[in-house]
């Protein structure tokens, strides 16, 4: 099996050596990443530029490593072209959770779903960071019982995984769509202008079975995701109401 390893953080995180790490117990690796931090970067594609790649080898011993000036989704299409025969994109380990809404905006989700879109499977995986930085030595045996469990159905799909610090068992989830507010914090910069920081805070509590609420009660959330966006019972409905011809 070829996997394919990238993420949003760039090549120099400790998250993404740690899944190369556990990810070799699986098959053939091969890193393929950003450059720089694309962090919240979602689905960018490069349009405007060559893409162009440089070998790696920090951080990846006996693997074949390779950093790349584009995004996530970017480091996927150009993986997947020069080894063709990838079976399954890794997208993280994300420094950061990838929950609920938070979906929209992830990198680390866009590459695994970038995946997807050129039919090959694909797997994103968090943790979110608290005051320490994650202890990926104490998350290694769940990401390994995780990619285990996933790697056994060959066949398409996309899936979102969430470690909590301290996982004390897994749970398949769905997505927390709640709203949320989008709070703005002014700031002054050194030179004496103002700038804003973008914030947001959940309004409601996490919903029981949601991803949000996994990771809140310390288990491992495993979402499987789709990426046909249509509001079917809406369809259906504007179909009978409103008729267009
Ligand atoms: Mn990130």
């Amino acid at each position: 099996m070829t996997i394919l390893i990238t993420n949003d953080d760039g090549i120099y995180s400790p998250g993404i050596a740690a899944l190369a790490r556990i990810a070799s117990k699986f098959g053939k690796v091969v890193v393929i990443a950003p450059d720089v931090e694309q962090s919240s970067m979602g689905h960018a594609v490069t349009h405007s530029r060559p893409l162009s790649l440089k070998k790696s080898p920090i951080s990846f011993e006996g693997i074949e490593a390779w950093r790349v000036n584009g995004t996530p989704a970017d480091c996927v299409a150009l993986g997947s072209h020069l080894y063709a025969h990838t079976d399954v994109v890794l997208s993280g380990i994300n420094m950061g959770p990838n929950l609920g809404n938070g979906m929209w905006h992830s990198g680390t989700l866009a590459a695994a779903k970038q995946a997807v879109l050129l039919g090959i499977r694909g797997i994103a995986l968090s943790t979110p960071v608290g005051k320490t930085e994650p202890d990926f030595d104490a998350l290694a045996p769940y990401v390994e019982k995780t990619l285990a469990l996933l790697l056994e159905n060959t066949s398409l799909g996309l899936y979102n995984v969430n470690f909590p610090p301290q996982p004390k068992g897994m749970k398949w989830t769905r997505q927390s769509v709640r709203l949320y507010d989008g709070h703005i914090v002014p700031g002054v910069d050194p030179m004496g202008r103002k700038h804003y920081w973008f914030t947001v805070t959940p309004l409601e509590p996490a919903e029981e079975g949601t991803d949000r609420w996994a990771v809140e009660n310390d288990y491992v959330s495993i979402t499987p995701l789709r990426l046909d966006l249509t509001d079917e019972q809406r369809l259906k409905e504007v179909m009978k109401a409103q008729p267009v011809s």
